[in-house]
């Protein structure tokens, strides 16, 4: 299995550092908000990884983290006047629902950084003990980064360019040793949440938080870190000075990135209010027609989002579908039980679509073209098979695409989703039935909304609805 390394900037051969495990830690959300979809690519492409490894049969511990504690937490605490806890719980209730619509499996760990605040302030004191830390007079502990020899050998960034960069952006009252220098620990400001420590009251600094958590779930030396492009500088490149000058070891062997999910070309971000949460998109989509689109380029890849493209991933996910559910209906109405000698050459022939898939993912997991296997796998299903078909071979191709999908997360029962209109045009239905006393009708339309569900209030502006 090749996977590109964004350390050495080349497809390397994966060798995990014990045989048959891998640690895998991916950088998860801020949450303070619903998540976009932006934010579900790596979730979606990362969660890939996962199962085509475990696929190939190894057993992968998978830690992703929720940063819950950072100012926009705080600043959305003070909006509505409740703790930044109240937020950071109610988001991250929130994203998991997301993730689940998204058939993205749970971690192994999802560690809160609030949580695991003991071990920041260790890993802290040991980067003063050897050097690479210093308090300065406001109790801000920063990381001298030039003392790490080798800061820069993930970005590929020169510490010289670094430093003219941070020349013309000096600000004055900074007590840094060196403009390169970042933050580890920082003073509490007033309302905001802190921790005690010995330098100061206060909080820790993104970076450490993920060093941390890497270090205590999976250990001082794992196999893959991954997260999106825009965390390999400064976030990965800070974990990597942190970790490898407090533990003394290599920090992860593998860096995966993906690339951004755009829209007009442009990065689709919270600040540029250019965003669709995933939310919304579960509103007109099954959200497994998501994930299909994600999955229809390679994760390293910018991928533009467009209805266009979601209504083509759509198609493609029905023709999926279709298949399976053929398969199924012809199985339960056939009369031959066993392979036939021409069906067990027809099933050996098939072997090729997964062999295609394995392929297309042993190099760089290249979901696109194990898409691609997948539809000539359809399309040989659908021109080998009718009524006459054997249970067995029936079976069997099932069986195969199962496999397959289950890699790519794709889960082959159909869902039906209710759209917005079919579900006012039901309300609308309920309303009519009410004014002319059908009573029982009126409630039939209830129940079937909640099946599906969907929640009706009778307010006094009206008839209000909302999804569970
Ligand atoms: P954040 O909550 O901003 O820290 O982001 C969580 C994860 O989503 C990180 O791995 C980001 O790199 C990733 N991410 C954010 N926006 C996008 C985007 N438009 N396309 C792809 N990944 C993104
Ligand atoms: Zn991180």
């Amino acid at each position: 299995m090749k996977v590109y390394n964004t350390l050495s900037r080349k497809k390397e051969d994966f060798i995990p550092l014990e045989e048959g495990k891998v640690k895998m830690y991916v950088c998860g959300p801020t949450v303070y908000n619903l998540i976009h979809i932006g934010n579900a690519r790596p979730m979606i492409v990362f969660d890939t990884v996962r199962r085509y490894m475990e696929y190939k049969g190894y057993e992968v511990n998978f830690v992703s983290n929720f940063t819950d504690v950072d100012d926009k937490i705080i600043k959305k605490a003070v909006e509505e006047g409740v703790s930044a806890q109240e937020i950071s719980s109610r988001y991250i209730e929130e994203c998991k629902k997301d993730m689940a619509g998204m058939n993205v499996k749970s971690a192994t760990f999802h560690p809160l950084a609030t949580q695991e605040i003991e071990g920041m302030l260790e890993m802290i004191s040991t980067l003063i003990d050897k050097g690479f830390a210093y308090k300065a007079a406001d109790g801000t502990v920063y990381f001298r980064t030039r003392k790490f020899e080798e800061y820069g050998k993930l970005s590929h960034k020169n510490l010289d360019d670094l430093q003219a960069g941070h020349r013309e952006i000096k600000v004055t009252g900074d007590e840094k040793e060196d403009p390169l220098d970042f933050v580890l620990w920082k003073p509490k400001k007033d309302g905001e949440p802190y921790w005690e420590s010995p330098w100061c009251q206060g909080r820790p600094g993104w970076h450490i938080e993920c060093s941390v958590m890497a270090k205590k779930y999976l250990g001082d030396e794992i196999d893959i870190h991954a997260g999106g492009e825009d965390l390999v500088f400064p976030h990965h490149e800070n974990e990597i000075a942190q970790s490898e000058a407090c533990n003394g070891k290599i920090f992860s062997r593998y860096w995966l990135h993906n690339g951004f999910l755009n829209i007009d070309h442009k990065k689709m971000s919270k600040s540029l209010g250019n965003f669709f949460t995933v939310r919304e998109i579960g509103e007109k989509y099954d959200l497994q027609v998501l994930r299909f689109f994600m999955l229809s380029a390679h994760y390293r890849s910018p991928l533009n989002f467009s209805g266009e493209l979601m209504e083509a991933a759509k198609n493609g996910l029905e023709r999926i579908l279709n298949a399976a559910e053929n398969l199924e209906h012809l199985k339960s109405s056939s009369k031959l039980e066993l392979m036939t000698s021409k069906e067990e050459a027809l099933w050996q022939e098939s072997s090729v679509f997964a062999e295609k898939f394995e392929a297309a993912m042993d190099d760089d997991f290249n979901t696109a073209d194990a898409c691609s296997a997948v539809f000539e796998l359809v399309k040989f299903c659908n021109t080998s098979v009718s009524e006459e078909s054997s249970q067995e071979f029936l079976g069997k191709l099932y069986g195969r695409m199962t496999q397959l999908c289950d890699i790519l997360g794709i889960l082959l029962e159909k869902k039906e989703i209710i759209l917005d209109e079919e579900i006012e045009g039901l309300i609308a239905e309920r309303q009519a039935a009410r004014k002319e006393k059908n009573f029982a009708r009126a409630d039939e339309i209830r129940e079937l909304l909640l099946e599906q569900g969907i929640i009706l209030e009778d307010t006094r502006e009206g008839v209000k609805w909302k999804r569970a």
